[in-house]
């Protein structure tokens, strides 16, 4: 029996499927305008877990992903510019070929982390055509109003607005009043957007092409997971998982359009993942601690230690990053492994044990207790079947754990081109080791006036770095 923490109902409740044959589970992915920090990637290792969890189960899983590649503004509020556009401004390149570039880089993330992929990837420039439909049953049935900028949803309209978030429509009516332009409510939100100016943006869209007589645009970053979900997935399908910062807005409207417009239950578990965060904030970047798995690759970690760094805490709980700690979560799962490989070959079950990691993981995947039981088992002396039972564990875990620690570590600094970083008995703050591994990137790609600039702040924290032919060598000054 498998328990959920369902966002919608604050509960944790038995998962019931839809559908006998399958799972339908919608993940929101990426806006792929830059690489996915650990922050993201904390996410992504929620699902993965969420995933092996329902498989573990016996469950077959209709995973779906999207891939955002327009519409997403700089605000979640409709205003600001389009993260993809301005991206592609600032590279000199296409969207598209924007969208590619870290669509790549973040599959190749995905499989650095032992992420299982989705079964299908969508992305929501390919699906226009199916978000333009569901503005026209939504216009058709009265929830939509035209301004100067846009077809927006009349949140009002739609009984119920806010039950996932506990948003308290009337006592935002009745709040002080705030500067909303042309919306009506200060919680509608745009379905589609007009060009400001035709030519200008590389993405754009004529309605009329469709169908349609709204004016030449692109679609509002919401409308595309309900178009996309309910087409993969079907008018209600069994669970939804985003990041907690999707509660408010994304997700809220997401369940306003797509039950307005099929007079159905959109989800019926709603799931999210806590913060992954640095010195007390959301990863971003004026708290630091934005890293991408090819940087952590580079100080030296293998992916997999951020990825047991993760199985460490309840995905429920926020999680402080620091590279301490990720240093602590590498010793453990060495440790871990070296265990492991001294165990005798043996492909029988401790149906024990294994019945307490499944309770564990059963009761809305509490992981970190499933490691911990993991770890007694290991050390238990007394016990036999134990590789056989290490492997099923594995498959929730994704830690390859049956895999040769030197196979894990000859993966580690590959692609680094840091040599050596010698800090003559210094222990250098995180900060200042993040400064180092961005100058020796920049002097990587030839960019020696960034590589200058971070020397200078580099000095400014104290240090002067060398240059050498064995690699870099920190020095206090
Ligand atoms: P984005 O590419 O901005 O759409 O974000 C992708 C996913 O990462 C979303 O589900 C966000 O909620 C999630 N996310 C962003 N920052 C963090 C963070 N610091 N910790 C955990 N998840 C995050
Ligand atoms: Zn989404």
């Amino acid at each position: 029996m498998l328990k959920l923490y369902n966002t919608l109902t604050r509960k944790r409740e038995i998962f019931k499927p839809i559908h006998k044959d399958y799972v339908g589970l919608y993940s929101c992915g990426p806006t792929v305008y830059w690489y996915q920090h650990i922050g993201n990637l904390r996410t992504y290792i929620f699902s993965d877990l969420l995933k092996r969890t329902l498989m573990f189960n016996g469950f077959k899983v209709k995973h779906v992903m999207n891939i955002t590649d327009v519409g997403h503004l700089t605000s979640d509020a409709d205003t600001g510019e389009d993260k993809m556009e301005k991206a592609a401004k600032k590279e000199g390149k296409s969207s598209e070929e924007i969208a590619d570039f870290y669509l790549k880089a973040f599959r190749e993330d995905f499989k650095k982390l032992n992420i299982l992929e989705p079964s299908i990837w969508c992305k929501a420039t390919e699906h226009i055509k199916e978000q333009i439909e569901l503005i026209k049953i939504l216009e058709k049935k009265g929830y939509t109003y035209k301004t100067n900028d846009g077809i927006y949803f009349d949140s009002l309209k739609f009984n119920n607005y806010g039950k996932l978030a506990r948003i308290n429509v009337k006592g935002l009516k009745a709040g002080k009043r705030i500067d909303i332009g042309e919306k009506k409510n200060k919680t509608d939100f745009a379905l589609w957007k007009f060009s400001e100016e035709l030519g200008k943006r590389q993405q754009e869209w004529n309605p009329k092409d469709l169908g349609s007589d709204f004016s030449i645009g692109f679609p509002g970053w919401h409308l595309e997971c309900s178009a996309m979900s309910m087409k993969y997935l079907g008018n209600s399908f069994d669970i939804h998982t985003g990041g907690q910062d999707h509660i408010q807005i994304h997700h809220t409207n997401e369940i306003a359009q797509s039950e307005a417009a099929t007079g159905k239950k959109f989800v019926n578990y709603w799931m999210h993942a806590a913060w992954l965060l640095f010195k007390g904030e959301k990863v971003s970047k004026s708290s630091g601690g934005l890293y991408t798995i090819s940087e952590l690759e580079k100080l030296g970690f293998h992916p997999l230690y951020f990825r047991y760094l993760c199985l460490t805490t309840n995905y429920r709980k926020p999680l402080d990053f620091t590279l301490e700690k990720l240093k602590m979560a590498q010793e453990s799962y060495k440790r871990l492994k070296n265990l492991i490989s001294e165990l005798a070959d043996d492909k029988k079950i401790n149906e024990k044990y294994l019945n307490e990691f499944e309770k564990a993981i059963n009761d809305d995947f509490n992981i970190s207790k499933g490691l911990q039981i993991l770890w007694k088992f290991v050390r238990d002396e007394k016990t036999s079947g134990k590789l056989g039972t290490i492997r099923k564990m594995d498959e929730v875990l994704g830690l390859d754990l049956l895999k040769r620690l030197e196979t894990i570590e000859n993966k580690t600094n590959v692609n680094g081109k840091i040599k050596i970083i010698s800090y003559e008995g210094l222990n250098p703050s995180e900060e200042l080791t993040k400064l180092i591994y961005m100058r020796e990137e920049s002097r990587a790609n030839k960019g020696w006036k960034k590589a200058d600039e971070l020397r200078g702040r580099i000095k400014k924290l104290g240090y002067s770095i060398e240059d050498t032919e064995d690699g870099v060598k920190l020095k206090k000054v």
